[in-house]
């Protein structure tokens, strides 16, 4: 049942304070991937969501959604595209300059990894302000995919990263207190 698996999902995920500066209580979920039936879940409800949307793309930002978002990719026959930290890609890159509490990040993507027109699916680990998931979803749309969903484990819902959405659905499997 969906609830109960939630409710292992959530238990899962350890909470360290303090990490990676005082006054942060990170959310780590390294802890969920020690428990494969709990990972398989977390898997199955995304899964279970996005298989028949007609999405082609599952971009994947680093470095958590490296973990979560291709098991997601092969199961419902999506190609898997990394949105990766700067001067890591090997190929050309569009990239995008995003701001965070003290300064700047920039996110790069290969050029040709995807074309006008598909159907592109963000996965994350966690959502706090929502300017993470904003860079990758601005990279897809400057190459002409079109966003279906952003896709979280974690909601910080205090952050209001919602908001900074807009418009875009957010889909996330559980809220941190
Ligand atoms: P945002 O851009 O929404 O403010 O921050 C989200 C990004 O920071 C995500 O890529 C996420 O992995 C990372 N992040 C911020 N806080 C946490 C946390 O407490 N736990 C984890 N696992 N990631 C975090």
């Amino acid at each position: 049942d969906a609830d109960l698996r939630l409710t292992r999902i959530a238990s899962s995920i350890r909470v360290i304070p303090d990490f990676p500066k005082p006054g942060i209580k990170f959310q780590d979920i390294t802890t969920l991937l020690l428990q494969p039936k709990v990972f398989r879940d977390t898997i199955d409800l995304f899964v279970a969501r996005y298989k028949d949307k007609g999405i082609s793309v599952v971009a994947g930002v680093e470095a958590r959604g490296f973990i979560f978002g291709p098991p997601i990719a092969l199961a419902i026959g999506a190609k898997f595209v990394p949105m990766r930290k700067p001067n890591k890609l090997p190929g050309k890159v569009i990239s995008e300059e995003y701001s965070l509490e003290y300064g700047t990040d920039r996110m790069e993507m290969h050029v040709g990894a995807v074309e006008p027109g598909e159907k592109a699916l963000v996965i994350d680990d966690l959502i706090a302000t929502g300017g993470t998931l904003c860079a990758a979803m601005n990279l897809l749309e400057k190459v002409g995919a079109a966003v279906v969903e952003c896709a979280c484990v974690i909601e910080l819902p205090e952050l209001n990263g919602r908001k900074r959405l807009g418009d875009k659905p957010l889909f996330v499997l559980v809220k941190a207190a």
